[in-house]
């Protein structure tokens, strides 16, 4: 099934699947926090976001209340994903264990600093938010990164 969420006049398309495999990579880190990287394309006019894969980070710092990732992207991994597929990151996703699927002051300020991160070209960063308990995926939200803001999709 395909997912598809608005803010203003863009457009973000993701399958219910994916999201199922992103939960699912998490579970085994309850009931503390894990989370990744989204890669995915813009379509031609930049208005259809499409959200095609996760990689799950490796080296992170996670509590029940807190996730970092270590700041080096996967350089050549991200490489190959824009040689082979024309796939580009696109964000960030984590988890809330037993938590909303709301940002925190933290979340802000990591994407704010993802934005600056010069390794970075994208100029509005997108973050997933699961809302997880010990057994099921309870919401989700997407947000996107504008004018120093988290927006909503919905
Ligand atoms: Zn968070």
């Amino acid at each position: 099934m395909t997912i598809t969420k608005h803010y203003k006049n863009l457009k973000l398309v993701v399958e219910d699947s994916l999201l199922k495999s992103i939960y699912q990579s998490s579970c085994g880190h309850y009931p503390k926090e894990y989370g990744g990287f989204l890669i995915g394309k813009y379509s031609d006019d930049f208005k259809t976001l499409y959200i095609e894969q996760s990689i799950t980070a490796e080296v992170f710092k996670s509590s029940r209340i807190e996730f970092t990732r270590e700041s080096n992207y996967l350089k050549s991994e991200f490489k190959k994903l824009f040689i082979d597929k024309r796939l580009y990151y696109i964000g960030e996703w984590h988890t809330h264990p037993d938590g909303e699927a709301w940002y925190s002051s933290t979340d802000l300020s990591a994407m704010i600093n993802i934005k600056k991160d010069q390794g970075v070209s994208i100029s509005n960063p997108i973050l997933l938010i699961l809302s997880i308990t010990n057994d099921s995926l309870k919401d989700f939200n997407f947000f996107v990164l504008n004018n120093n803001r988290l927006e909503l999709y919905e």
